[in-house]
C-alpha cells in the first residue's frame, strides 16, 4: 500500500466523537487486539446473503440449501485459510474463549496440559474446568521465559519430566495480546511432538496478523476469534486433527449432533452422534457469522500479508520512535523491545495511571485504546510485579502503592488503520 494509505478499507472510518476540549474529531480506534473494526468488504458480503438466509442441514427450500452450501464452502474457505491437512476438522464456535473450552471439554482421559503462565486467560483457564478436571486433566504451569529459546527449552524440559504413559497437550499462543510479540510455534510445536504430545495454537491475535499455515507450522489444532479478524462478533473456528473430536462426547447435546436418536424400552434415549464437525455444532448454527468469517479469510488472502505487514511494520516503527525519547513510557516485552511483533503494544508512563491515561486519550484526542491487565493477570505480573513504580504491597498489579489502581495501556491496529491515527496517539501520548 501507498505509505500512509490503508490497505483494506473497514467500517467505522467516519465516527466522530466529541472532545471535552471542544469539537470534534473523527475516532481513532486503535483497539483492533480487543476487536478488529469489520471490512467493509465482510459487510458488503453480508448485506449481499442477509436477505437469503434459511436454516441449514434441514430444509429442502431453495434458501435452505443456499445457506447450506454457504455454511460449507465457508468451512472448506477457513480450512483452506489456516492450510489444514487432508482429514483435519474445521469446527464453527463461538470465539476463540470457546473453541479452547471445546478441546478441553475433548481431552483424552488424565491428560496433561502444558501451558505458560503468560497466556491469555482464554488459552490458561479452560483445562481446569470441572469438564476436564473430571477426566483427569492435570494442568502444569510453565514460568515466563525470557527469550523464545528459553520458551523452548523450558518446555522441552517440562515434557520430558512428564509420565510418558499419559496422553499430554501443550497450548501456546502465536502473538501475545500484550506485548504483541511472536512466539516460536514451529519450534514449540517440534518438542510438544518429539515427546509424544500435542499442540494446539491461540491464533486469536496472530491469525489477523500473519498466514497460519497448520502443516507448516505442524501444529495439531488451531483457535481464532472472528471478530479479531475482521468479521463481526460471534464466531470462532477450533480447526484441526479429528480423533480427539470424533471420540469425545457432543460439546453440546441437542439437534444437528445427533444422528439417530431412539427411545429405549426402560424409557431412556439411546443417541448416535455424528463424528464430523456436526457433532460439536449442535443447534443451529451461526450462518451469517461463518459467512462473514469466510469472507474475511479471503479478503485478507487476496490483499497478502506480506502487505498488512509491511502497514502494520511502519505504524510499529511510528509509535516506538515517537516515544523513544520518552523516558517515562516502558513498552512491555517479555523477549526485547525488538523482538518481532504483530501491531500490538503496552506499555507504562511512570507517574500515571493507566486508566487515567487511556481515558484522556479518548476524551481529549478521540482515541479508543484499552487499559487494564488484559485477562492475562500472570503475565502481567510477570511483567510488572518487581517494578516498586506498579506493584502494591503484595506484589500484584493492578493496584499502585496507596491503592489507586493501576492499569497498563495497549494501543493495537491492522488492516484499515491510517497512519494519522497513530501520529495522533504518538502525540497524545507526548
Ligand atoms: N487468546 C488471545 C491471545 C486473545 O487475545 C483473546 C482475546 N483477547 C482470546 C484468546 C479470547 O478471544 P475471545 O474473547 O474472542 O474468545
Amino acid at each position: 500500500a501507498p505509505s500512509g494509505r490503508a490497505p483494506l478499507p473497514v467500517l467505522g472510518r467516519d465516527v466522530t466523537v466529541p472532545l471535552v476540549t471542544g469539537g470534534e474529531v473523527t475516532y481513532a480506534a486503535l483497539d483492533y487486539a480487543a476487536s478488529a473494526p469489520a471490512l467493509q468488504r465482510v459487510w458488503d458480503d453480508v448485506a449481499a446473503y442477509a436477505p437469503h438466509y434459511g436454516s441449514v442441514h434441514r430444509g429442502a427450500g431453495h434458501l435452505s440449501r443456499l445457506s447450506t452450501e454457504l455454511f460449507e464452502n465457508a468451512r472448506r474457505t477457513v480450512a483452506g485459510f489456516l492450510d489444514c491437512r487432508d482429514g483435519d476438522q474445521v469446527v464453527f464456535t463461538r470465539s476463540t474463549t470457546d473453541s479452547l473450552n471445546l478441546l478441553a471439554a475433548a481431552l483424552p482421559d488424565d491428560c496433561q496440559v502444558f501451558v505458560f503462565e503468560t497466556e491469555h486467560h482464554a488459552a490458561l483457564l479452560p483445562w481446569g474446568s470441572p469438564r476436564a478436571a473430571g477426566r483427569g486433566a492435570r494442568v502444569t504451569l510453565l514460568d515466563a521465559p525470557d527469550s523464545p529459546q528459553r520458551a523452548v527449552r523450558t518446555l522441552e524440559r517440562a515434557l520430558a519430566a512428564r509420565d510418558p504413559r499419559r496422553p499430554a497437550l501443550v497450548c501456546v499462543t502465536g502473538a501475545s495480546n500484550v506485548t504483541g510479540e511472536l512466539w516460536p510455534v514451529r519450534e514449540l510445536a517440534a518438542a510438544a511432538h518429539a515427546h509424544g504430545a500435542r499442540i494446539v495454537l491461540d491464533a486469536a491475535q496472530l491469525a489477523p496478523h500473519h498466514a497460519v499455515s497448520v502443516r507448516a507450522l505442524d501444529v495439531d489444532w488451531v483457535a481464532f476469534s472472528g471478530h479479531k479478524l475482521y468479521a463481526p462478533f460471534g464466531t470462532g473456528v477450533l480447526a484441526g486433527r479429528a480423533d480427539w473430536l470424533r471420540e469425545a462426547e457432543p460439546y453440546l447435546a441437542g439437534g444437528g449432533a445427533s444422528r439417530r436418536v431412539v427411545r429405549r424400552e426402560d424409557g431412556g434415549v439411546d443417541v448416535q452422534w455424528h463424528d464430523g464437525a456436526a457433532r460439536h455444532e449442535a443447534g443451529s448454527p451461526n450462518v451469517i457469522g461463518a459467512h462473514a468469517v469466510a469472507s474475511a479469510c479471503r479478503a485478507l488472502t487476496e490483499t497478502g500479508f506480506d502487505v498488512l505487514a509491511a502497514h502494520e511494520e511502519r505504524l510499529i516503527r511510528t509509535v516506538r520512535d515517537g516515544l523513544a525519547d520518552v523516558p517515562e513510557v516502558r513498552f512491555l516485552s517479555l523477549f526485547g523491545d525488538d523482538a518481532p511483533r504483530v501491531g500490538v503494544l503496552s506499555f507504562v508512563v511512570d507517574g500515571w495511571n493507566g486508566s487515567h491515561l487511556a481515558a484522556a486519550l479518548s476524551a481529549e484526542y478521540g482515541i479508543g485504546v484499552r487499559d487494564g491487565l488484559f485477562c492475562a493477570h500472570p503475565l502481567l505480573r510477570a511483567l510488572l510485579g518487581d517494578d516498586p513504580h506498579h506493584r502494591d504491597e503484595c506484589g500484584a498489579p493492578g493496584t499502585a502503592p496507596g491503592g489507586a489502581p493501576l492499569h497498563a495501556v495497549r494501543v493495537s491496529f491492522g488492516a484499515g488503520t491510517p497512519d494519522e491515527h497513530v501520529e495522533r496517539f504518538v502525540r497524545a501520548v507526548r
